[in-house]
C-alpha cells in the first residue's frame, strides 16, 4: 500500500448524504486524509495499535487507519445515522483490500460531554471547527488527549495560535503541523452560496513523557 493507493481507496468512500450544518459535517478530502495517516502510520503510530476516530463521519480517518493496519478502530460520532454510513463504508475498505481488516466499533456520543472509559493508542479528529458550537474544537482536543497519549486534529489555520496554547495548556507538544486547502460546502458558512476555501492546519500533537 502507498500513501497515493491509500488516498485513491478513501476517495471512494461513501460522502454524507445530506450533511447537517449544525454538526459541521464535511468529508475529509482524502488526501489529507491520506498525509497524515501515512505521517502516523510512519511513526510506527497505527499498524497494531488501537486507533480512535473522533467526530467520524464518513469514517475516512479510521477506515484509513484499518487499511494501514490498525489492529482495532472506535469511531465516536453523536449522528446516530452516521453508523450505518461508517459500516458501509468499512465494508467498502474491505472489498479493496487483501487480508482482512481490523476490528472495529462505532460509538454514538457527544464528544463535547467527554468520552468516558476509552484508552487508545492515537487519535483522528477533524472535529467541527467551533463555527456552530463555540468551544467545540477544544473540547475535542482535551476528549483527544485524554484518551490516547498522541493526536492528529484538523483545525482552521486562524486559530492556530490558539490551538496550539490549548494543546500545551493540556500538556502536550506539538510535533509537526500540516497545512492544506479544503474546500467547504457554502452550508458551513452563513450568507453565502458558493463553496469556499479554507486554509487548514492539522497538527500532530503528543502528550510529554
Ligand atoms: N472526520 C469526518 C467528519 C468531519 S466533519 C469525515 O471526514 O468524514 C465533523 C464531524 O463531527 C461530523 O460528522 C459531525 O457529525 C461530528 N460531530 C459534530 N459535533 C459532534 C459532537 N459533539 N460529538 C461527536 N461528533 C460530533
Amino acid at each position: 500500500m502507498s500513501k497515493a493507493t491509500l488516498a485513491v481507496l478513501l476517495s471512494r468512500l461513501e460522502p454524507f448524504e445530506q450533511p447537517k450544518t449544525h454538526l459541521e459535517q464535511y468529508p475529509t478530502p482524502s488526501e489529507a486524509a491520506a498525509t497524515i495517516l501515512w505521517d502516523a502510520s510512519q511513526r510506527g503510530l497505527v499498524r497494531g495499535k488501537h486507533v480512535v476516530d473522533l467526530g467520524a463521519g464518513t469514517g475516512i480517518l479510521g477506515i484509513g487507519a484499518l487499511v494501514l493496519g490498525a489492529k482495532k478502530v472506535t469511531f465516536v460520532e453523536v449522528d446516530q445515522e452516521a453508523s450505518q454510513r461508517i459500516e458501509r463504508n468499512v465494508a467498502l475498505a474491505q472489498e479493496r483490500v487483501e487480508g482482512m481488516l481490523g476490528t472495529h466499533e462505532v460509538v454514538i456520543a457527544d464528544v463535547t460531554k467527554g468520552v468516558r472509559n476509552l484508552s487508545a493508542d492515537l487519535v483522528v479528529s477533524n472535529p467541527p471547527f467551533g463555527t456552530k458550537r463555540k468551544g467545540a474544537d477544544v473540547s475535542f482536543l482535551k476528549a483527544a488527549l485524554a484518551i490516547a497519549p498522541a493526536c492528529y486534529t484538523f483545525h482552521k489555520s486562524v486559530t492556530e495560535r490558539h490551538v496550539a496554547a490549548a494543546i500545551v495548556s493540556l500538556g502536550a507538544v506539538v510535533r509537526e503541523r500540516f497545512t492544506f486547502t479544503f474546500g467547504l460546502p457554502p452550508t458551513m458558512r452563513q450568507h453565502e452560496k458558493k463553496a469556499h476555501l479554507v486554509a487548514i492546519t492539522c497538527f500532530h500533537a503528543t502528550k510529554d513523557l
